[in-house]
Parts: structure tokens; sequence; C-alpha cells
């Protein structure tokens, strides 16, 4: 096994618009828990600090350590970016691997670009004028787009993720169980794939500590702490051509 290709595993996971600084280069060996790009009080009163310090150094890094100890029992997937491992999941023949992988790749996946997707309120900004006028073209206004969001990521029953995505060349939302995400070909259902533009956590570690059982509490609170540059920036990628 190579440890500098699994570094790349590690420091690859999430894109490499993703992570930088630190974190890539605090990458040594297999996958490493990115580092928060704000402080864990940084996005109160709308996200609490214990539920963020929970989150990030408990909850993920549990999904980092799921991952560890997948990998470890793969060595061909050494090298490979995260995101080519989730996409290619379906052809992994050994369930045993497959569904750690699954869980805690996608894990890992989702947490380090869900921490991207969020700012402080005062740096939240706006959408782009490109993204802005995208969200007004395929739902009619911010409101209604905000509207679909909560209903999607409120009716997502038990644990999972509420996803603003970019499939066929126009803006969808769209929702995924447990882990799963929209990268995840030949596991979530077809509508459900595309690139992710913003993803927001609804397991209830994500809120359960300040918001309890009131999970629509949490997803309002939310629109205030959006990383709106770094969710224009995804969608300029989306397009390449452009
Ligand atoms: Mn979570």
């Amino acid at each position: 096994m190579n440890r500098r290709q699994f570094v790349q595993l590690g420091t690859l996971a999430v894109g490499t618009t993703v992570l930088s600084g630190p974190a890539r280069a605090a990458a040594v060996s297999s996958a490493t828990l990115p580092a928060l790009p704000y402080a864990f009080n940084a996005l109160e009163p709308h996200i609490d600090a214990k539920t963020m310090e929970i989150h990030h150094d408990k909850h993920h890094a549990a999904y980092i350590a799921g991952l560890n100890a997948a990998l470890a029992k793969a060595p061909d997937l050494a090298g490979q970016e995260l995101a080519k491992v989730l996409e290619g999941l379906p052809d992994i023949a050994d369930e045993s691997l497959r569904t750690p992988l699954r869980n805690h790749g996608g894990g890992h996946w989702n947490h380090a670009f869900f921490w991207q997707s969020l700012a402080p309120a005062t740096k939240s900004a706006e959408p782009s004028e490109e993204l802005a006028v995208a969200i007004q073209s395929a739902f009619g206004s911010m409101k209604a787009f905000k509207k679909s969001f909560e209903e999607a990521a409120t009716k997502r029953f038990g644990s999972g993720w509420a996803w603003l995505i970019v499939s066929g060349g126009k803006l969808r939302i769209t929702s995924t169980p447990n882990q799963d995400n929209p990268l995840m070909k030949g596991l979530v259902p077809a509508t459900d794939l595309g690139i992710p533009i913003l993803g927001l956590d609804v397991w209830e570690h994500a809120y359960y500590l300040n918001y309890q059982n009131r999970r629509a509490d949490y997803i309002a609170a939310w629109w205030n702490v959006i990383n709106w540059p770094e969710a224009s920036k995804r969608f300029g990628s989306a397009f390449p051509d452009r």
C-alpha cells in the first residue's frame, strides 16, 4: 500500500476546492478530519457551538475512522478521489466493503461538503447573480425555492440530507437517506443524482441539542448561515463551458 496515494484519497476526498490550507497539509495518511473553516461558535445563535463541536469532532471523526477501516481492506482504492469511489460503489461486489464505504465514505464527503456550505451570518452574503437567476428560473423565486427546500428537508423521514443539485443543466431539490448523496450512481434513484450545490444535514445529531424535535426551526435558521459565495462557486463550476 502506498501511503502517498492514501494521502491523495484523503486530501482529494471532497474535491480540491473544498479542502485547502492546513486541512490539506494535515493529511498524512488515509482520510483525515478536515479542520472547520471557522470557530465552533461562529454560527451562533443559528447553530450552537456545542452542536458544532460534537458534530465535527465526534460524528465526522467517526465517519473518518469507519472509512479508514474500510480502506485498510481495499488497497486497490488507494489514490482515488473519494467522489470517484462513491460513484463506483455498485461495482464493488463485496458487501462487507461496499456498505461501510457507502456509509462512512458518504459521511465523510457529506460533512466536509457541509462545513464548507456554512458561514457566519455576517459572511453568508447572497447567491451570485448567475445562481440567483437560475434559482428564479427553476423555482419561480427565492421564496419558492426556500419553501420547496424546507419541504424536502422536513419530509426526509429519519436521518438524511436535503440537496440543491445541478442535474441536466438545471437546479433541482432532492433528498437522500442516511449518508447517501447525489454522487452515488446506482445506489440512489437517478432523479436524485447531480452536482451538489448545497447540502443540509437533517440527522438529529445536527440540531437536537439546541432544537430538540423542532427540525423545521433548525432548517429555518440554516438560511442565515449558508455560504452563498461557496455555493455560487460550485454552481459556476457545474458549467465549465460557460
Ligand atoms: Mn451529521
